[in-house]
């Protein structure tokens, strides 16, 4: 598994290319009713991907697979990789970056059990995927972005698709946001080397934090705030971009 990630994550337009021919060898003729003009929202091509990678890889939450179905992923990626967007790969998002392969945003958000009602912190908005898929769930998303021009870009698509519950701000999302906590999930889309102890103080009593942890591949670590202190679970292996501080950039 780790090694198909790392693998995806070297050559996401190889890989894209593969999946393509798969897959359109796989549905050809299959729904042969709906055009592309009839579907300018790509919603059959949405379904394919939830039907053949998202159920598949185990997700339980019939929230998280709604979620996943109705998001626009090719609304943010770049006009160039739009076409590849629902294959089950990372793709470029500009300024070394990457949006994070489908069906490890479905696991992450899956593992979070996330209420509607629950506050919930992103590091590393990148597009603003993730974001849009945790504001299909929860009532309010505060995501922080290291690389400004992303930042704004990730504020801008979600604003154009109508979420008024997402908050962006510019920053080093190591220290979290203090001004905001406790939250009662917090989600990191970069590998930091090390838990960030700022985040691990800002879970609420009964929070649920996910990230990767490590250089180069990376464990996808789960950890509990309980109110004797801390649980950790290692779920699997990964490999994400590295979280960079501030001033390292
Ligand atoms: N969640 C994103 C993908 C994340 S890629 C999506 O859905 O598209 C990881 C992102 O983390 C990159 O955009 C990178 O710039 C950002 N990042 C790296 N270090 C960071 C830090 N210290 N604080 C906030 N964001 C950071």
């Amino acid at each position: 598994m780790w090694f198909f990630n790392e693998w995806l994550f070297r050559f996401p337009f190889a890989v894209a290319m593969i999946n393509l021919v798969i897959w359109t060898s796989s549905c050809n003729g299959s729904r042969g009713t709906e055009s592309s003009s009839m579907d300018a929202n790509r919603e059959t091509e949405r379904n394919r991907m939830v039907d053949q990678y998202i159920v598949p890889h185990g997700i339980k939450s019939p929230a998280v697979i709604a979620a996943m179905r109705h998001v626009p992923r090719h609304r943010f990626v770049p006009g160039m990789y739009a076409l590849f967007a629902y294959i089950d790969g990372p793709l470029s998002i500009g300024h070394g970056q990457t949006i994070s392969q489908p069906s490890l945003v479905a696991e992450m958000t899956d593992v979070l059990k996330l209420k509607k009602t629950d506050k919930v912190l992103e590091i590393g908005t990148g597009s603003g995927y993730q974001a849009a898929i945790l504001a299909e769930l929860v009532d309010k998303v505060l995501t922080i972005e290291i690389v400004e021009p992303l930042a704004r870009q990730a504020e801008q698509t979600l604003a154009e698709l109508g979420y008024k519950n997402v908050r962006v701000r510019v920053g080093d999302g190591y220290q979290g946001w203090p001004e905001e906590a406790p939250f009662d999930a917090i989600i990191v889309t970069a590998a930091p080397d090390h838990v960030p102890q700022p985040l691990l103080d800002q879970l609420a009593t009964g929070g649920r934090l996910i990230l990767p942890v490590g250089r180069g591949i990376q464990s996808l670590e789960l950890y509990h705030r309980t109110a004797e202190g801390y649980q950790r679970k290692t779920l699997t292996l990964v490999r994400f971009v590295p979280l960079v501080r501030s001033g390292e950039n």
